[in-house]
């Protein structure tokens, strides 16, 4: 469908972006599930996602854990299996890129797959709002308050590893009908594959009080996001000196959080930049903003690269910086 052309539509083109982006210092990017879809991740957040038979909303709550640890563990478990077998995209390298050569450009992740700090991303930059899958923690965070940080072990016990098909079916056909369906962004477990009943000693046990189990360190439905982060975020925001540039990345500027930290941004000065594959958003920007439809993997190297250079694939050999 097109728009009449209109004085309030976003800006589209790349130089007028760049001519921005030289001149800014203070520069705030937020994103979204947008970006690790276009590194083949299933988000499962929001309406429809489902892992599996089950609403995957339904099992990303305390309550669910405190009901069904095996079941939720399992959930976690193969989350993590798939963000380990994901790479980092060109755009969450050139936003680890820009965080090098910008010390005073923040970017606030709702992302909790590790990708970005697997793109070696400075952990001092990069606030995750709702954890990472990579983290766990006491169940009893309050009174015993142990936590690990990027623990990539895969499966994180023996019983978590992923249920397995008959080995005599045919592998490489199952794995290339589970390649396209990522490419989808389908959930591919395969629900014909029973989920075992796991026994509360298999599952993580926490190894401080040595009572309770281990959960990850993902922010569930209900819970507040983690106050260090929050308390870094405000800081940012709510220092004197005006916000240049907002990119909004992967995620629809009109939704919480995005649109409040958007505003926010706007209140400080900041113009905004919207890459994101839906383009509902460009009807909320101004003829300030710029909106850019497509894949943020593609975009935004392109966009950055006068001031990031030339961005290549992620090579594995390196490593993750942990
Ligand atoms: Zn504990």
């Amino acid at each position: 469908m097109s728009h009449p052309a209109s004085r309030d539509m976003p800006l589209t083109d790349v130089a007028s972006f760049v001519q921005h982006l030289q001149s800014s210092k203070r520069i705030v990017a937020l994103l979204g599930a947008g970006l690790s879809a276009s590194s083949g991740l299933p988000t499962f957040r929001g309406a429809g996602g489902l892992w599996r038979t089950y609403d995957a909303t339904m099992l990303a709550t305390p309550q669910a854990f405190q009901r069904d640890p095996g079941l939720s563990w399992q959930f976690y478990s193969y989350r993590r299996h798939m963000a380990l077998n994901a790479k980092p995209n060109r755009a969450h390298l050139a936003l680890a890129e820009l965080a090098r050569r910008n010390p005073a450009f923040i970017t606030l992740s709702q992302n909790v797959d590790g990708l970005s700090p697997r793109a070696n991303h400075p952990a001092g930059q990069l606030k995750l709002l709702h954890g990472n899958l990579f983290d766990v923690k006491c169940w009893d965070e309050h009174r015993c308050g142990y936590s690990r940080k990027n623990d990539f072990t895969d499966p994180i016990v023996p019983a978590l590893a992923l249920p397995t098909e008959n080995p005599d079916s045919d592998l490489k056909a199952a794995a290339e009908k589970k390649k396209h369906a990522l490419l989808r962004g389908a959930d591919i477990s395969d629900i014909n594959v029973e989920i075992p009943q796991l026994k509360r000693e298999d599952l993580p046990q926490c190894p401080s009080c040595k009572k309770n189990l281990l959960r990850p360190g993902v922010v569930w439905f209900g819970e507040s996001l983690p106050e260090d982060v929050m308390s870094d975020v405000d800081d940012y925001f709510s220092d004197r000196e005006k916000i240049d540039l907002m990119l909004v990345i992967g995620t629809s500027a009109k939704v919480y959080p995005a649109a409040g930290y958007t505003s926010i941004a706007r209140a400080k000065g900041a113009r905004v930049a919207v890459i994101n594959m839906d383009r509902g958003d460009a009807r909320e920007l101004t003829k300030d903003d710029w909106f850019f439809e497509g894949d943020a993997a593609v975009i935004i190297p392109d966009i950055l690269k006068t001031v990031v250079g030339e961005i290549g694939e992620f090579d594995d050999t390196k490593g993750p910086a942990l």
